[in-house]
C-alpha cells in the first residue's frame, strides 16, 4: 500500500499538502476516498501463500505486522519529517522501549540528556541499567561540549529532546549529530514537543526521530500513539525486533484517528505557537510570577540557538511558576477557569500541571524550578485573549489581599 492507487501526487509537496494527502488511500472495495477504520486481525492470503514471510512488514497480513490504517498513517509520518520510514506503536514510550530495547545491547552505552520525559529517564537510568547491564551518562545535553565529554568507547546512543520536557531547554541537534557520528554513535531524537514543520531533526542529521503522537500529531486528546521515524534500515530493525516480536503495535482505531487529526497539525501549531508566544510575554511582564521558561523568550539561555534552529516558531510549551509556595501554585491553578488541570499536551485544550520539588529529576532542573516547583503549560487552541484573561483573572483571585 503506498499512496493513492488512483491518483499520482507531486512527488514534491509543501507541508500543509503533505499533512492532507500523505498516506491516505482510496478503498479499493467502497470507492471511499477516506482510508475506513480497518478493524480485522488478518487478511486474506494469496492462493500460493509459500513466499509470505510471517514475520514480514510490508504488506498487511495480521494487525500486530502492520494493519492497513497503521501503514497509511506511517506512510503519512515519514512523510511529515521528510524520512525514509516509520513505525507507528501503542504509545511515545513503546516508541522509545522499542528504539533502546532494538538498538542497545548488554554493555552498551548511552548518552542521555538529563532532563527528559519521566521515562525516558526510569528506562535509561534504572530498568535498562539494572536489568540488561546497559550504562547512561546524563549530561546537560543544551552544551554539545559536555554531550562530547560524556563519550566512551562503547557509546552506542545518544538520546536527546529538541525542547526538554519540562525545563524548555533546547538542544543543538546540528551539533549533536557531528558530535554522534564522530564516535560512530547514532543520535536518537524526542521531538514530542517539536512536530515537524516546527522542526525536522532528520535534516539536521539524527539518525532517528521519537513521537508520542498522543500530542501535537494526533491533538485531539482523545488517541495514544507513538512513533519511531528515520533510516529505513534502522526503522525495520524496530518493526522486526519490537513490533513483531514484542507487540507494542497501535490500534487500527488509534492509527486511523491520528491520521485524522495529523491533517490539521500544520494549522494548528501556528495558532499553538502564535498564542504561546504572546502568553509567554504577558507571563513574563507580570511581577507576580516567578520566571517563565519558554525558548522564544530572549531571557531564555538558548534563545540563541533556538532562534538558528526553528525556523517557524519556538513551540507551545511553557514552564512557569507564581511567586509563591506549592500551595500558591495549587490557588492558582484552582483559579484558572478555561484552562484545565491535567496531564498530558498537544491537545486541543490548553493543560497545566502543577509539578512539584520532589523527585530525583528535580536536581537536574535550573535553579528556580527547584526553589518554585513548576506549572507546565500546554497552550491549546482557545482564543488568545481568553487565554491571557483566564490567566490575569487567576493570578488577581490568587494575589488578592
Ligand atoms: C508524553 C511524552 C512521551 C510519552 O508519550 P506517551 O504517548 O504518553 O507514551 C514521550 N516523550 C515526551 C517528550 C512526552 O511529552
Amino acid at each position: 500500500m503506498t499512496g493513492r492507487p488512483d491518483k499520482h501526487l507531486p512527488a514534491t509537496l509543501a507541508e500543509f499538502s503533505r499533512a492532507v494527502h500523505a498516506g491516505n488511500v482510496v478503498d479499493a472495495g467502497s470507492g471511499a476516498i477516506r482510508t475506513p477504520i480497518v478493524m480485522a486481525n488478518s487478511y486474506a492470503l494469496p492462493a500460493d501463500p509459500s513466499s509470505v514471510s510471517w514475520s514480514g512488514t510490508d504488506i498487511p497480513l495480521y494487525t500486530r505486522n502492520s494493519g492497513a490504517n497503521q501503514l497509511g498513517l506511517q506512510q503519512k509520518l515519514a512523510a511529515l519529517e521528510g524520512a525514509e520510514d516509520a513505525v507507528a506503536l501503542a504509545s511515545g514510550v513503546a516508541a522509545l522501549h522499542a528504539v533502546f530495547f532494538t538498538l542497545l545491547r548488554s554493555g552498551d552505552h548511552v548518552v542521555v540528556a538529563s532532563v527528559t520525559y519521566e521515562a525516558t529517564y526510569r528506562l535509561l537510568t534504572e530498568l535498562l541499567p539494572e536489568k540488561y547491564g546497559i550504562h547512561a551518562t546524563l549530561v546537560d545535553a543544551s552544551d554539545p561540549e559536555a554531550v562530547r565529554a560524556a563519550i566512551t568507547p562503547e557509546t552506542r546512543l545518544i538520546h536527546v529532546e529538541a525542547i526538554a520536557n519540562p525545563t524548555t531547554a533546547v538542544s543543538d541537534i546540528a551539533a549533536i549529530a557531528e558530535v554522534a557520528h564522530e564516535a560512530g554513535a547514532l543520535l536518537v531524537v524526542d521531538s514530542t514537543f517539536t512536530p515537524p514543520p516546527l522542526l525536522r531533526p532528520i535534516e539536521l542529521g539524527a539518525d532517528l526521530v521519537v513521537h508520542s503522537l498522543t500530542k501535537y500529531i494526533n491533538g485531539h486528546g482523545d488517541a495514544m500513539g507513538g512513533a519511531v521515524i528515520g533510516r529505513r534500515d534502522l526503522v525495520q530493525l524496530v518493526k522486526n525486533d519490537a513490533m513483531v516480536d514484542v507487540g507494542g503495535v497501535i490500534s487500527p482505531f488509534n492509527a486511523w484517528l491520528i491520521m485524522r487529526g495529523s491533517v490539521t497539525l500544520p494549522l494548528r501549531l501556528r495558532q499553538h505557537m502564535a498564542s504561546a508566544a504572546r502568553i509567554a510575554e504577558f507571563l513574563d511582564a507580570d511581577p507576580r510570577v516567578a520566571y517563565v521558561a519558554y525558548p522564544g523568550l530572549a531571557s531564555h539561555p538558548q534563545h540563541n540557538v533556538a532562534v538558528r534552529q526553528f525556523s517557524h516558531g519556538f513551540g507551545a510549551m511553557l514552564a512557569f511558576a507564581v511567586d509563591g509556595d506549592s500551595e500558591t501554585q495549587n490557588r492558582f491553578v484552582a483559579n484558572l477557569r478555561l484552562i484545565t488541570s491535567a496531564v498530558s499536551l498537544g491537545h486541543d485544550e490548553s493543560l497545566i500541571v502543577h509539578v512539584g520539588t520532589e523527585g530525583a529529576r528535580v536536581a537536574h532542573y535550573p535553579e528556580e524550578f527547584k526553589r518554585f516547583g513548576h506549572l507546565r503549560f500546554s497552550v491549546g487552541l482557545e482564543d488568545t485573549d481568553d487565554l491571557i484573561a483566564d490567566l490575569r483573572g487567576a493570578l488577581d483571585a490568587t494575589f488578592a489581599v
